[in-house]
C-alpha cells in the first residue's frame, strides 16, 4: 500500500499523529525507532507526520523517509500554528480506528503504544492516557511548574484529569469523532479529553530526554498553555474583580470612617501619601480586571471570526505526485 492510496483504501487499524515543528534532527531516530514497533503490531497503520510550518528541513527528512515507508503520511501545516493546533490537524486527518498522539522527540517511547493498545483491547476503554512516571529527565524547574500546572487542573477541570498526562495518549475512533464535533477553537487536549467522560485506562512510562533538538516550549509558551487551559475551562478569573472590587469597597468604608474621625478632629494633615497609594492601588485592581476581561472578550472576538486554526498546504494522502509534493514545503519562506 502507498502513502498515495491511503486517504482512498480501507481505514487502518492504527493512525500514530506525531506533530513535529523544527525536528529534522529528531525524525531519523523517531522513524528507527518507531517503525519496528509499528511493523511489529501486525495491524494496518499510518503515521500522520504534522509538520508544523518547521523552517528547518524538517519536511525535506520526512519525504526522504516516505519514499522507503509507504504508511509514513506527511501533512505539512502553512505556517507554524503550535502544537495543540498541529494535533487537531492530525486528528482530523488520522482515519484510524484507534489514534494515538505522540511527540517527535522520542520523550514518549513508541514502545509503550504496543501497551496501550493491549490495554485499551483487555480492558474495553476508549482513552489511554501515557502517564509520565518518571521525569527525572526533565529540568526541576519544568518538574515543578508542571506539577503545579497539574494541580491546578485538577481543581479547575476535576479529578478526572490524570496528573502527569500530557498529550501522549491512545483514542478509540469514537473518541476522536466526539472531539472533532466540539466547536473548541483551540482545545487543550490534555484537558477535554479527560473531561469528555469515556471509559479510560493508563500506562505508565519514564519520560526520556529529548533525543535532539531543543524545545519548543520556551516559559512564555508553557504560560499561555496555563492561561488557555485556565480560559477554556473557567470563568473564575472574571470573579476575581468582584472579589477585588468587594476588597477594595471595605477598605473604602474603613478609610471614610478614618477621614470623618480625623476631620471631626480637626488634624487635617495633608494626606498625599494615603491618597497616592489609593489612587495607583485602585487603577492597578483596574486595569487588571480590564485586562482578564479583555482576554475573555479576546477568545469570544476569535470565536466568532471562527478562522480555520490551521492551514493544510500538503497531505501526502491526497497529493499525486510526490515530486510537486517535495517542491512545496521547502519552498514556504523561513
Ligand atoms: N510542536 C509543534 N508545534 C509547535 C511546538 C511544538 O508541533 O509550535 C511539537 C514538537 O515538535 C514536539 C511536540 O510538539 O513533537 C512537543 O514539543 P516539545 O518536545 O518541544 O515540548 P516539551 O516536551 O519540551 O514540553
Ligand atoms: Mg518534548
Amino acid at each position: 500500500m502507498s502513502a498515495q492510496t491511503a486517504a482512498t483504501g480501507p481505514a487502518p487499524t492504527l493512525s500514530v499523529v506525531v506533530p513535529m515543528f523544527n525536528e529534522q534532527d529528531a525524525v531519523p531516530p523517531l522513524v528507527a525507532r518507531l517503525r519496528p514497533v509499528l511493523d511489529g503490531l501486525g495491524v494496518g497503520y499510518e503515521v500522520v507526520a504534522v509538520d508544523d510550518g518547521s523552517r528547518d528541513a524538517t519536511a525535506a527528512v520526512l519525504f526522504d523517509h516516505g519514499r522507503t515507508w509507504p504508511q509514513l503520511r506527511i501533512v505539512r501545516l502553512r505556517r507554524n500554528s503550535g502544537h495543540q493546533a498541529a494535533l487537531t490537524a492530525g486528528l482530523h486527518r488520522a482515519r484510524g480506528e484507534w489514534v494515538v498522539s505522540i511527540d517527535a522527540d522520542l520523550q514518549d517511547p513508541p514502545e509503550t503504544i504496543a501497551e496501550m493498545l493491549r490495554v485499551a483491547h483487555a480492558a474495553g476503554v476508549d482513552v489511554v492516557y501515557g502517564v509520565r512516571a518518571d521525569r527525572s529527565t526533565d529540568t526541576p524547574f519544568k518538574r515543578h511548574t508542571a506539577g503545579a500546572y497539574y494541580r491546578l487542573m485538577r481543581r479547575l477541570v476535576g479529578a478526572e484529569v490524570p496528573a502527569q498526562a500530557g498529550d501522549f495518549r491512545l483514542l478509540s475512533r469514537a473518541a476522536v469523532t466526539a472531539l472533532r464535533d466540539l466547536p473548541e477553537r483551540s482545545p487543550v487536549y490534555r484537558l477535554l479529553v479527560p473531561a469528555l467522560g469515556f471509559p479510560s485506562a493508563q500506562v505508565r512510562y519514564a519520560r526520556a530526554g529529548r533525543v535532539a533538538g531543543r524545545t519548543k516550549y520556551p516559559l512564555r509558551r508553557m504560560v499561555a498553555l496555563a492561561w488557555e487551559s485556565t480560559a477554556s475551562f473557567s470563568a473564575a478569573p472574571l470573579r476575581l474583580a468582584t472579589w477585588l472590587g468587594t476588597l477594595a469597597f471595605l477598605a473604602c468604608l474603613a478609610l471614610i470612617g478614618y477621614g470623618a474621625v480625623v476631620y471631626a478632629n480637626g488634624t487635617v494633615i495633608p494626606g498625599w501619601t494615603s491618597l497616592f497609594l489609593a489612587v495607583l492601588l485602585l487603577s492597578a485592581v483596574q486595569l487588571i480586571c480590564l485586562g482578564l476581561l479583555g482576554s475573555y472578550v479576546g477568545r469570544i472576538y476569535a470565536a466568532v471570526q471562527d478562522r480555520p486554526v490551521y492551514h493544510v498546504a500538503f497531505d501526502s494522502a491526497d497529493q499525486p505526485s510526490p515530486a510537486a509534493a517535495f517542491d512545496a514545503p521547502t519552498s514556504v519562506p523561513g
